[in-house]
């Protein structure tokens, strides 16, 4: 999860209210962040004022028409038969997991290099998780060491897995929901990285039983505050989770199950239908940042993102990998150039998850060497190239 450290004071400020400076003077030179929600906002400001007054002036602010809305044309971009909108990402995973019948006693396998969201989501439902290892290409689950891990293991607590589609880039989805269907385990896909990416065409969230996406500001698709949803084709459970994000409500007052309240609200909602009908072209213009970036780092002693083939990267983040991840940090640092770290702790490392008997080198490596270059649509041509020259500048 991108946290307020990537939004330091300042971000997000309007740099044309600034003076250009000199690309010879980097310490004064505007700052270059890692995402740029503010930026999203001024580039939709009048759409997206006039969307948040219409909202005011109704007179209807939590589940209305608005909502409504919203996942209807969620569902038709994604191509799944509903949506329903939540409070957050986390919640996402949570309440899919737990309308998939997921709960105390179950095990349920994801990766370690995430946020920690996906973890708490997976222990909110009373199960455990268990981590497999990572492909170091990719830094995606590795499918092969999934199925290694049922095949050994046979252990029949474990009942569901939650990919987790990292960086922008999906699981090899074609493998997973074959050894997944071949151990009988629900796929819970963990989208809030990925909004547009896709294998063959086929796009993230469409693959598992059900998806969960967040749309925290930073992601490909942002709100101004929280929001999640959970999609997917099986109705009746879409259902479900309709029914645990409001008190266990089909009727008013009367609570067929124990739900709680994570509903988005129509601020949000009305804001998100704006961002929607830009998401493709940002992620257009994502993908012709990371192609540059692409193009003109392969020389330099650099890991570069990996692109399986016959998939469809969303360019969340642009994340490279070397052993001098902190010192390359700091030098961009002080060219104003601020980089993410996603993630820099393990989830099996964190204090509140920590389990030792864990040993995920794959994972830890990455976890030590990454970085994640500014990327986002508020990027200018002239940003770009002076995160490109910055970099090679270390290296020279
Ligand atoms: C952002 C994120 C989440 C959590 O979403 P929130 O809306 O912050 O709750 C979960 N998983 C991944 C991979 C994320 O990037």
């Amino acid at each position: 999860m991108e946290t307020e450290d990537q939004h330091p004071a300042g971000a997000g400020q309007d740099r044309r209210l600034l003076p250009q400076r000199a690309a010879a003077l980097p310490v004064n030179s505007p700052k270059i962040l890692p995402a740029d929600p503010k930026a999203a906002y001024l580039a939709a400001q009048a759409e997206t004022d006039a969307a948040i007054r219409r909202v005011l002036l109704s007179g209807h602010y939590i589940l209305g028409p608005e909502g409504d809305g919203f996942e209807r044309e969620f569902s038709q971009w994604l191509g799944v038969a509903g949506t329903v909108a939540l409070a957050n990402g986390t919640d996402a995973i949570e309440l899919a997991l737990r309308a998939a019948g997921i709960g105390p006693g179950d095990k349920v396998v994801t990766v370690a290099n995430t946020v920690t969201a996906t973890v708490s989501a997976i222990t909110a439902t009373g199960a455990r998780a268990v981590y497999v290892e990572i492909d170091p290409a990719t830094m995606l689950m590795d499918v092969g060491a999934l199925e290694a891990m049922l095949t050994t293991l046979r252990d029949p607590k474990i009942k569901a897995v939650v990919p987790v589609h990292l960086y922008g880039q999906m699981v090899d989805m074609p493998h997973l929901t074959t050894v997944a269907a071949a151990h009988n385990l629900t796929v819970i896909e963990d989208c809030a990285q990925a909004h547009g990416a896709a294998i063959g065409g086929r796009k993230a969230g469409t693959w598992g039983r059900l998806a969960a996406f967040s749309f925290y500001p930073t992601k490909n698709l942002g709100a101004l505050g929280d929001g999640g949803a959970v999609c997917g084709g099986d109705v009746a459970l879409l259902e479900q989770v309709r029914l645990l994000r409001q008190y266990g409500w089909r009727k008013r007052y009367v609570s067929e199950m124990p739900g709680r309240n994570s509903r988005l609200d129509e601020l949000q909602a009305a804001i998100l239908r704006v961002r929607l009908t830009k998401l493709d072209a940002d992620n257009l213009r994502r993908a012709t940042i990371a192609a540059r970036y692409l193009e003109s780092l392969k020389g330099l002693p650099l890991v570069l993102p990996v692109t399986a083939e016959g998939r469809t990267h969303c360019w969340h983040q642009f994340v490279v990998r070397t052993p001098r991840r902190e010192e390359l940090r700091i030098h961009l640092e002080k060219r104003h150039i601020l980089c993410g770290v996603l993630y820099p702790v393990p989830v099996h490392r964190q204090p509140a998850y920590h389990d030792a008997a864990q040993s995920l080198p794959h994972t830890e490596q990455a976890c030590a060497e990454v970085l994640s270059l500014p990327l986002h649509p508020g990027l200018t041509d002239a940003d770009v190239e002076r995160v490109m020259r910055e970099v090679s500048g270390f290296f020279a």
